[in-house]
């Protein structure tokens, strides 16, 4: 169990590492030095050696390596990203880069849920274990990134490239996107429902272009070969497309659990319908029963009476792990012969077991917290740096545990407006975690 310090650290290190501005507004514009200088200062203080690794400079990313009591383990990696998405100040309740703790018990800013928190829950929870002299039983790397926020080439893209060597011996790692309250309602005995969703899995990002080509001319003229027109039946057979239900073993395991609670008798015949019946908890799953892809960026033209010889258009694509060809497939038949698309943006989809030790202790670590409460698996829709440490072996985790209030909106704080995380809840996150992070 934590000390008291390490309950008054955690928000002390939230609070002052959204105070560093760490924007990403992608592009390479970024800076994650102020707060990668911090956490080294925080680690160094304990006795954790810890360096920083730049691939561009300010571009920030931190390592440490914690040594563990069984020498036989293999290393397990947390990692938290330093930057953060931009925030329009005008729009806030509370200044966003204020880390400001108001009346009712609520620590503001940019970052306070994704993920600052998680960053400072790690640094707390390494600095209670140098007072107290303990040791974990794995072996524990630690590293804070740049650039999770755009395409992680200078963060954990970056790490796993030019300093694999850093991860020596991760199997399994922990981070974002899972852990925390999910309010599922009422279940069939008039009980609360806390559900603490955990990652075991993220579909791929497949960001496309799409471009058609036609004849330019005047646009009185007969032309059966408009850029535009061609391009237009294309995206809208792409947002039209029914993609099939594809169930993963986590999606699998999901259902299953979720109807459990909700004493719901899965028919995985019907995925759409067991969702259906799932209540609030229907947005777990409901993301992450197929692929996707939704248009969102249309270029053509530059004037009403002339028609372009080109029109392209942008598509928000995510694939599950297992349906990356038929995603390809379908693709090119929807473009049809007119229309070309390619990848802009590519990132593996990940699954991870359910069934490890390791998704058994993170159970097993927020029911000693919470004893009511229900860890079930779950499938994160969109992608993490989980993706990027995939590439050396490593199995990820969706882990950054919070205790949230009912009626919190944890997915519309989140990269939106006057995103904050309850104190209280932060200190559950820390208990959680260190539990987590000494038995793993
Ligand atoms: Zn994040």
């Amino acid at each position: 169990m934590v000390d008291a310090q390490a309950l008054d650290e955690v928000v002390t290190f939230t609070s002052e590492l959204i105070r560093i501005d760490t924007t990403n507004r992608g592009g390479g514009d970024g800076n994650e030095r102020g707060a990668a200088e911090y956490a080294v200062a925080k680690l160094t203080d304990a006795g954790v050696e810890a360096a920083i690794l730049e691939k561009a400079p300010m571009r920030s990313n931190v390592v440490a390596r914690i040594e563990g009591t069984d020498p036989g383990a293999d290393a397990l990696l947390v990692h938290g990203h330093l930057d953060v998405v931009p925030a329009e100040a005008a729009d806030w309740s509370v200044h966003p880069f204020s880390g400001e703790i108001t009346d009712d018990g609520m620590l503001w800013g940019r970052g306070a849920l994704d993920m600052k928190s998680m960053d400072a829950m790690i640094l707390a929870t390494v600095r209670s274990w140098a007072r107290e002299g303990v040791r974990p039983r794995r072996p524990i790397v630690i590293a804070f990134t740049a650039d999770e926020e755009a395409s992680a080439e200078y963060g954990a893209g970056y790490l796993a490239d030019a300093h694999a060597d850093k991860f020596a011996g991760c199997t399994e790692g922990v981070s974002e996107s899972g852990g925390f309250t999910f309010h599922g309602g009422t279940d069939t005995g008039g009980n609360q429902l806390r559900i603490y969703p955990i990652g075991a899995g993220e579909r791929g990002t497949a960001w496309l272009r799409l471009a058609a080509r036609g004849t330019a001319g005047h646009g009185s003229k007969a032309n059966p070969d408009n850029a535009v027109s061609k391009l237009a039946a294309a995206v809208a057979r792409i947002g039209a497309h029914e993609w099939p239900v594809r169930l993963t073993p986590t999606v699998r395991a999901a259902l299953t659990e979720l109807s459990a609670l909700y004493g719901v008798e899965p028919d995985f015949g019907d995925a759409d319908g067991t969702v259906a019946r799932l209540g609030p908890a229907a947005q777990l799953v409901e993301s992450t029963l197929r692929n996707s892809a939704n248009p969102t960026v249309l270029q053509a033209g530059y004037k009403v009476n002339v028609i372009p010889e080109h029109a392209s258009a942008e598509v928000d694509g995510r694939m599950l792990p297992g349906a990356e060809d038929e995603f390809a497939a379908t693709l090119d038949e929807l473009c049809g012969p007119d229309v070309r698309w390619e990848f802009q943006h590519r990132t593996s989809p990940l699954g991870a077991p359910v069934d490890s030790p390791t998704f058994a202790a993170m159970r097993e670590a927020v029911r000693r917290f919470d004893p009511e409460g229900h860890p079930v698996p779950f499938c994160m829709s969109g992608g993490t740096d989980a993706k990027q440490f995939a590439a050396l072996g490593i199995t990820g985790y969706g882990f950054s545990p919070l205790g949230l209030p009912p009626e919190f909106g944890y997915g519309r704080l989140a990269h939106g407006v006057d995103e904050r995380v309850p104190v209280e809840g932060l200190r559950f996150g820390l208990r959680v975690l260190d539990d987590f992070l000494r038995r793993a």
